[in-house]
């Protein structure tokens, strides 16, 4: 028997919740399979699934409910700053924490006169770099990542969103040491939880999170300390870094700046949750 809309997410609902995930799930899958709106399906709740379709939302929503597989994962995209982006497990899901690390370097840049360059380390699925090429006008962006898979879905994301982003392939800052660019801006959001941390995460999104973007050797600071050693030879003068940082990292992450920059007067800053999450520096 064909299941309307409505029937449709009332099973999920009960399902998701026998299980004890949440419920909400259901219609974000079911506005993926439907490719309708929130709105769209509450005003369309006596339509019918198609037999296909009710059949792969009935498999997505028991996966679910069994794995705690990331919607975002089922779904194959996340929203970052009003922009749908693809994902996949070769690329860590956008978080919005990450959201305010990109105001944040929105805000200072609005000072600068323009045309600027900047780069994004490690740009996993690209949102950084591509939302930054879109939201600054004048900003000529790069964007460097040592996984090719990872690669490849920032160049399809950049595609599709229509943003002029250069894609390099090379260890941190490495591609662009390799031509001799020069940057305004340098930002990432490198892996920093520390090894040892592995075993206590409890975000389930991180057990289908690429390792290579989450964990970092020396408590967390090894990507830090390593694209620190690289920035003199890409950074122009009076250039703006920005990183998304650990909650117990600002002081460490600080100081490893202010180790090759001691004039600089980094700014730790907290996320919506209040807990530190990025740092800001002129160099
Ligand atoms: N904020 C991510 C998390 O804790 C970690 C991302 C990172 O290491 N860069 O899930």
């Amino acid at each position: 028997m064909a299941k309307t809309i409505f029937e449709a997410r009332r099973w999920a609902s009960l399902f998701l919740e026998e299980n004890n995930r949440e419920t909400n799930v259901g219609m974000l899958l079911l506005q993926h399979h439907m490719g309708m709106s929130r709105a769209q399906l509450l005003a369309e709740s006596r339509s019918e699934l198609p037999e296909e379709t009710w059949s792969q939302f009935q498999k997505d929503i028991e996966k679910h409910a069994e794995t705690g597989v990331p919607v975002q994962h089922l779904i194959g995209s996340e929203e970052f700053f009003g922009r749908t982006f693809n994902v996949n497990n070769h690329v860590l899901i956008p978080r919005p924490e990450t959201e305010e690390l990109v105001l944040g370097v929105i805000n200072r840049l609005r000072q600068k006169e323009r045309p600027l360059r900047g780069v994004d380390i490690g740009t996993g699925s690209g949102i950084i770099a591509i939302t930054l090429a879109l939201e600054i006008e004048g900003l000529s962006t790069h964007a460097t990542d040592l996984s090719i898979d990872a690669l490849n879905v920032a160049r399809e994301n950049a595609r599709q969103l229509d943003a002029d982003v250069h894609f390099s392939r090379g260890d941190f800052l490495e591609s662009l040491m390799e031509h001799n660019e020069k940057m305004d801006l340098i930002v990432s959001n490198p892996p920093y939880i520390p090894e040892r941390d592995r075993e206590s995460l409890e975000d389930v999104v991180e057990k289908y999170d690429p390792d290579m973007a989450l964990f970092a050797d020396d408590n967390g600071l090894a990507a830090y300390k390593k694209i620190m050693k690289q920035v003199p030879q890409v950074a122009n003068e009076g250039a703006l870094l920005a990183f998304e940082i650990g909650h117990d990292q600002g002081e460490a992450v600080s100081n490893i700046i202010k180790d090759t920059y001691p004039q600089s007067e980094p700014q730790v800053e907290k996320d919506i949750n209040g807990k530190d999450r990025m740092i800001f520096a002129w160099i």
